[in-house]
C-alpha cells in the first residue's frame, strides 16, 4: 500500500472518518488536508476525557457514526498495528464493510511528506508545556536542554498561533486552543537566556525552582554524575559503584552508565545520595567544582525572575528527589522549606508546584495532600498531557519540549501532541 492508495480511498467517497485520534490519525488527518482530500472526523471506540475535537474536526464514538456507516461513510483505520485486530472487531459490530487498513509504513510515509504548514487548533483544550534549560549544551544527555536560537523560534510561532496564558488562567475554562509554557528546575540559564526571549515576545511563563542549590556552586546532583562520569578525563575506564561495575570506554557506555547510577540515586533520601555522590567524586578523581554552565539561579536572580510582569515563581522542593519514595514527614519538609525558603526571597506567597520529575510513580496521595496543605492550588505533574477540569481540578500534565530547531519540526510536534 502507499499513501496514494488512501488518497485514492478518501476520494471515492462522499464521507470519510479517521478510525483513531491518536498520533497515526492526526498524521493522516494532516496529510490529507495537505493533498486536498480533508476527512470529515474521527472515530474512535470511546471518548476519552470529554474529548470531542481533534486537529479541527469532530471525534464520534463508534455507536454515533453507526448510521452514516451503514449509508456509505468509509472508513480508515489509523492505529498501532497491535489495535488494529480489536478495532475490526469494532466495526464488524456495527457491520461495516468498507474500511481501509493504514498500516504504519504508510504513516511513516505521509509524516515524511507533510508539511505541517498549517497549524491546527483543538478547541477547549489547555497544553503546558514544559522546558528545563535554555542553554546551548554541547552534550545533553538528559535531553533537556533548548538552545537559545531554537527556543526563540518556538516562542514566535506560539505568539503567531496561539493564546498562550500565564499558569493561573489554567482553572479558567475557555473554549480556545491555550498554551501554558512552564519550566522545571530553576537553572540559571532561565535568567540569563529565556526570560529576554520571553519579554521580547511578551510571553508568560512558570519557573518551578528547587531552592537546594540557590547561592552556591553546586551543579543538580544529575549534572554531577554527567560531569562525574562524561566529562572528567581522570574517570577510570572501568569503576564499581553501589555493587555495579561499569565499563566506561565510550561515550554511549558513559552515558548509559549516567542513567543507571541517576535511576538509583533519585529514589533515594538526600543526605544517602550525597554521600553516594561524595564516594562516587572519590572512586572516579572528580575535583567536585561545579560548571558554570550549570549553575543554579542565583537569590538576586530569583528576585529579579518574580520581578519579572511575564513570570510566575512555583515551588519544586528542595533536594528534586523522587517524593513518593520518601516518608511524609520528609515530603513535608520538602514541600514546605522549598515554598518558605522561595517566598523568603521574593517576598509573598507563592501558589503552584510541580513534582520533581512528574510520572505517576514519582509521587503519591500522601504529596498531592502536603502539597495542598502547604497552599499549593495549581499542582504540575508530566503524566498526562491537557489539562482536564473534570478529572482533577488542580493536576495537570506537561509534554516535554525537546531542542526542536526547525519550524516545521516545531508545528508537527504541536499538531501531534
Ligand atoms: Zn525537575
Amino acid at each position: 500500500m502507499l499513501s496514494n492508495d488512501v488518497i485514492e480511498y478518501v476520494k471515492g467517497h462522499d464521507v470519510v472518518y479517521c478510525y483513531g485520534a491518536g498520533r497515526f490519525g492526526k498524521i493522516a488527518r494532516v496529510f490529507l488536508s495537505e493533498n486536498g482530500c480533508p476527512i470529515d472526523g474521527f472515530v474512535v471506540s470511546k471518548i476519552e476525557n470529554g474529548q470531542r475535537e481533534c486537529l479541527e474536526l469532530p471525534i464520534y464514538e463508534i455507536s454515533e457514526a453507526a448510521e452514516n456507516i451503514k449509508s456509505g461513510a468509509g472508513i480508515i483505520i489509523c492505529v498501532n498495528q497491535t489495535l488494529v485486530d480489536i478495532f475490526v472487531n469494532h466495526l464488524k459490530e456495527i457491520e461495516a464493510k468498507d474500511y481501509l487498513i493504514v498500516d504504519e509504513n504508510v504513516i511513516a510515509q505521509m509524516d515524511q511528506m507533510n508539511s505541517y504548514d498549517k497549524v491546527f487548533h483543538q478547541k477547549g483544550r489547555t497544553r503546558t508545556l514544559l522546558y528545563h534549560r535554555i542553554q546551548k549544551l554541547e552534550k545533553d544527555i538528559w535531553g533537556i536542554a533548548c538552545s537559545p536560537q531554537s527556543f526563540e523560534l518556538q516562542m514566535k510561532i506560539l505568539k503567531e498561533h496561539f493564546e498562550v496564558v500565564p499558569i493561573d488562567d489554567i482553572i479558567v475554562c475557555t473554549d480556545k486552543d491555550r498554551i501554558i509554557i512552564s519550566f522545571d528546575d530553576g537553572y540559571k540559564d532561565n535568567y540569563e537566556n529565556a526570560l529576554p526571549i520571553l519579554e521580547k515576545y511578551n510571553i508568560p511563563a512558570v519557573i518551578y525552582v528547587s531552592t537546594g542549590n540557590i547561592g552556591s556552586d553546586k551543579e543538580f546532583w544529575w549534572d554531577e554524575i554527567e560531569r562525574i562520569i562524561c566529562s572528567n578525563e581522570k574517570c577510570p575506564d572501568n569503576i564499581l559503584f553501589m555493587g555495579d561495575e561499569y565499563a566506561l570506554t565510550d561515550m554511549g557506555l558513559k552515558v548509559g552508565a549516567c542513567y543507571k547510577i541517576r535511576e538509583n540515586l533519585l529514589r533515594m533520601l538526600p543526605e544517602e545520595r550525597d554521600e553516594q555522590l561524595s564516594i562516587l567524586r572519590e572512586i572516579t578523581l572528580d575535583d567536585g567544582a561545579g560548571r558554570m554552565d550549570n549553575k543554579s539561579i542565583s537569590a538576586n536572580e530569583l528576585k529579579m525572575l518574580d520581578k519579572a510582569a511575564v513570570i510566575t515563581i512555583g515551588g519544586h522542593t528542595v533536594s528534586h528527589s523522587r517524593l513518593s519514595a520518601e516518608p511524609e514527614e520528609m515530603q513535608r519538609w520538602e514541600i514546605e522549606e522549598s515554598k518558605h525558603v522561595i517566598e523568603n526571597y521574593i517576598g509573598h506567597v507563592i501558589t503552584t508546584f510541580s513534582f520533581p520529575f512528574g510520572g505517576i510513580e514519582d509521587y503519591d496521595e500522601k504529596t498531592i495532600s502536603v502539597a495542598r496543605e502547604a497552599g499549593y492550588e495549581i499542582i504540575a505533574a508530566v503524566t498526562r498531557k491537557y489539562y482536564d477540569p473534570k478529572m482533577d481540578e488542580y493536576n495537570f500534565g506537561r509534554i516535554c519540549v525537546q531542542n526542536i530547531e526547525s519550524a516545521r519540526d516545531f508545528k508537527r510536534f504541536l499538531s501531534l501532541n
